[in-house]
């Protein structure tokens, strides 16, 4: 594998690309999002912002001001944390589609402690447990349709309870790095939606047609097209505060959120993905398809940042990207999902790159000349 110059980001990253430098695309993004980010007159956009709070309320709908999706990590305390500041009668919801953590639990209920309204959503289990199967059987991927419902059912609930203002996170093709005309918007749209939630158009319409599930059962996993001519505004916070990872971990430490005692499997830092089991494996199979994982995501942030040097981010990587599952993940979710621990390995197998990985003397897996330049 060739990996970045500046990053520890290996060519075997989906869509990524070298300059001449061999500097990757996303930390070529990230050069221009600094000089972008300082061009932005951020009290202007406070201000903006504030203005559209004071719209929503002189609204004066039946129930709620604004509603905020939420999982109960650091974003999302965040959020309920500014919107609280300006007197809003707050609807936090949260789509429970996996195997939600103790610690998980204890976080997102600081959400109606901190004086938020909270509305937990469990879908119907039969099928989405099928769901689960079929992203994880065919695709690779356990959380395709799951990371479709969880942006598109808060949606929903705003134009049921007729709700003016929807504030998400951050959008993910300004912050990461992606199509620059997606990148300046502040709104949610189908087209950010099939991009950016949808996982290149494997919708629920595509799941529906392919394996005849009827799709009435699937419209809460779909973009309510509606949105764009209701009442209801869906704007992303990132575009009106800067949005920064430590910023919110204070902020939510302040109101009670729990980080592990120490960094478990998979990546160092001890305070993302921790409140959610599914995810792991989603993280594990990404190992096994492009050689590299949730540390060498974290990794190269860090390295963006100016956190870590590049030297120090490879010992990180070594020391955990290549982990194995526990069985604490493993043992979980095919009881969740209703299969057998062989079945499961099976199916992982079939995502190994054999390019990217070879079996040692004893049989053993490593990839040959790992995060050597
Ligand atoms: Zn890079």
């Amino acid at each position: 594998m060739k990996y970045c110059r500046e990053c520890l980001m290996p060519d075997t990253k989906p869509y990524i690309s070298f300059d001449e430098k061999g500097v990757c695309n996303a930390c070529r993004a990230h050069h221009l999002k600094q000089q972008h980010l300082e061009g932005i007159d951020w009290k202007t956009r406070e201000k903006e912002f504030d203005q559209m709070v004071l719209e929503a309320k002189a609204k004066r709908a039946p129930f709620y001001d604004v509603l905020v999706p939420v999982s109960g990590g650091k974003d999302s305390l965040t959020q309920v944390h500014r919107l609280l500041k300006c007197d809003l009668r707050i609807l936090a919801v949260n789509v429970d589609y996996g195997i939600k953590t103790e610690v998980g639990w204890h976080n997102l209920m600081l959400v109606a402690d901190m004086g938020a309204n909270l509305s937990i959503y469990r879908p119907t289990q039969p099928l989405h447990r099928r769901l689960i199967y079929i992203g994880l059987q065919d695709f690779g991927d356990p959380d395709l349709l799951s990371h479709t419902l969880l942006h598109a059912y808060p949606l929903r609930v705003a134009l049921q309870f007729k709700i003016p203002l929807v504030i998400l996170g951050e959008n993910s093709a300004f912050e990461y790095g992606g199509d620059a005309k997606l990148a300046q918007k502040n709104t949610i749209t189908r087209e950010w939606f099939s991009q950016y939630a949808a996982n290149k158009g494997h919708d629920a319409k595509f799941v529906s047609e392919r394996y005849e599930i009827p799709f009435e059962q699937l419209r809460l996993y779909d973009f309510p097209d509606e949105i764009e001519q209701s009442e209801t505004r869906a704007v992303f916070m990132s575009y009106f505060f800067y949005w920064d990872s430590e910023t919110h971990l204070e902020i939510a430490l302040k109101h009670g959120f729990k980080t592990l005692d120490e960094a478990r499997e998979g990546t160092y830092r001890n305070y993302v993905g921790i409140d959610e089991k599914i995810n792991r494996i989603h993280q594990y199979i990404k190992v096994l398809k492009f050689g590299y994982g949730r540390a060498t995501d974290h990794a190269c942030e860090d390295i963006r940042a100016g956190r870590l040097a590049r030297e120090e981010a490879k010992k990180l990587v070594r020391q955990y990207d290549l982990q194995d599952l526990s069985d604490d993940y493993v043992d979980d979710f095919v009881k969740y999902i209703g299969i057998s621990r062989d079945e499961f390995f099976a199916v992982l197998e079939k995502y190994r790159n054999t390019r990217i990985w070879a079996k040692d003397a004893k049989g053993k897996w490593y990839i040959p000349y790992h995060l050597e330049d």
